[in-house]
């Protein structure tokens, strides 16, 4: 049996303790005052009505989702279903659509009579079709950006910046001209498996009952003892057959094995001998801060309400600004009241400050060339040493991703998922 280090309590951390705790103890650093990272549910209290409403991690679905979806099963917590609808608004021209349906797509009249309207659907049809049949054929060019597949294939700019960058914006918050260096190959493979690029045939989206944070307690009741919050390591340096933890207060504990599952920087920033390859891959992986609101500021969301969504996208003149995006929670976690629970990402200027409940800061990767090749390179940097790199961002950046990634490594000690222990 060995001793393992987990650093960081997001879902990659506290997965790779879950299923490394079947064989080997674990102990658990976690920077913050409590656990969970991304999945971050808080409690609203109105006129006496209290509402658990989720400010980070909300939807999964039945199709790209699949360790995470054993995981839930595997600890007992259950998923209801939820809209996924993606809405537009560009506040200078006053255009809005939703694309849930033909209604909310019209949701603005007078868009029917518009041929730049009618043009941007043809596009839509036609950009699907294309990346469809790329990827069916797995047509990929080395290096090519979505960019530069919209210029090559003559999509108009109208279309790329209301509809594909901000979709792909929204989903990363990232900035447009961050989407437009996204690798085309990492982007048609992403759409392409989540079905983004049907009309119909979409997955199931689901939320978590009563929040996301639902999951925690269970999830770590075989080491709840183990947990150590508001953590402060000041580094960690690794000899022959041990990793260390050096603590702020002097103090250093030695491990067999560490997880360091925060994100690719701050695992950096954490490792005092850092090597060559080390500083390679980690660095080419950035991550990008955006600020969260939680309020209940309608003008957020469009103009008319059958143009709400469940994610709304607002379009600013400025494409280097991270993505303006409000998640409608009513819709999303099916809240009845009447106030309109809204998380909005990386506009707080324009909300009332009255109307503000709670503001955090996260952090997302940004994809490049650059950091998909670094991606590749993982072998290079986990499994040696006896240090392994858990996180989202060894993938796609969602938290199936940080379950896979953990899952990756667990399964380097003989621990598995209850559903591929049977197959192991
Ligand atoms: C606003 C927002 C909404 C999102 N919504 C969704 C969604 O609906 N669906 C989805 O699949 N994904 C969503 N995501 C993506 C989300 O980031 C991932 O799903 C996932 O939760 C990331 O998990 P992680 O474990 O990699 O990182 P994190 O959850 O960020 O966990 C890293 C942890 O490491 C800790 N840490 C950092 N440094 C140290 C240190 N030195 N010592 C100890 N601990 C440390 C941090 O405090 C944190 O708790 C969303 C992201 C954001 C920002």
């Amino acid at each position: 049996m060995k001793h393992f280090a987990i650093i960081g309590s997001g879902i990659s951390g506290l997965t790779a303790a879950y299923l490394l705790s079947k064989k080997h103890k674990v102990t658990v650093f976690e920077k913050n005052d409590c656990i969970g990272g991304h999945t971050a549910t808080v409690d609203i209290e109105k006129e006496g009505v209290k509402f658990a409403i989720d400010t980070g991690f909300i939807v999964f679905n039945d199709k790209t989702y699949p360790n995470f979806l054993a995981l839930l099963d595997e600890i007992g917590i259950g998923k209801t279903p939820t809209e996924m609808s993606f809405s537009v608004h560009n506040c200078q021209t006053g255009l809005e659509y939703n694309g849930h349906n033909l209604d909310t797509l019209f949701a603005q009249r007078r868009n029917i009579f518009k041929p730049t309207f009618w043009l941007l659907v043809k596009e839509i049809l036609r950009f699907n079709k294309l990346c469809k049949s790329i990827f069916e054929q797995e047509q990929y060019i080395d290096g090519l950006t979505l960019g530069d597949f919209l210029t090559q294939h003559n999509f108009s700019e109208f279309f790329a910046e209301h509809y594909i960058l901000p979709m792909g914006a929204a989903i990363w918050s990232s900035s447009l001209a961050q989407m437009e260096e996204v690798e085309f190959t990492f982007f048609v493979k992403f759409f392409h498996n989540h079905g983004l690029l049907n009309i119909a045939d979409r997955p199931q989206w689901y939320v978590i009952p009563q929040g996301s944070r639902s999951y925690l307690t269970p999830l770590c009741a075989p080491f709840k003892d183990d947990i150590h919050v508001n953590a402060n390591i000041t580094g960690i340096t690794r000899s022959d057959d041990k990793v260390h933890l050096h603590f702020k207060n002097a103090a250093s504990q030695t491990f067999d094995e560490v997880v360091i599952a925060c994100h690719s920087d701050q695992a950096l920033a954490l490792l005092d001998d850092a090597n060559e390859n080390e500083k390679m891959v980690l660095s080419a992986m950035p991550y990008s801060a955006n600020t969260v609101v939680l309020h209940t500021d309608k003008k957020l969301l469009p103009k008319r309400k059958k143009a709400w969504a469940s994610w709304n996208y607002q379009l600013s003149h400025d494409r280097n600004k991270a993505a303006s995006v409000t998640y409608n929670m009513n819709i999303l976690q099916g809240i009845q009241s009447k106030h309109t629970f809204c998380v909005t990402l990386n506009q707080k200027d324009d909300i009332d400050p009255n109307e503000i409940l709670r503001e955090f800061t996260y952090h997302h990767p940004v994809f490049s060339s650059a950091s998909i090749k670094a991606q590749q390179q993982r072998h290079l940097i986990c499994g040696l040493n006896h240090t392994h790199f858990a996180g989202a961002y060894w993938h796609s950046g969602f938290h199936e991703d940080g379950v896979r990634s953990a899952v990756e490594v667990a399964k380097r000690f003989d621990c598995y998922l209850a559903i591929d222990d049977e197959h192991a």
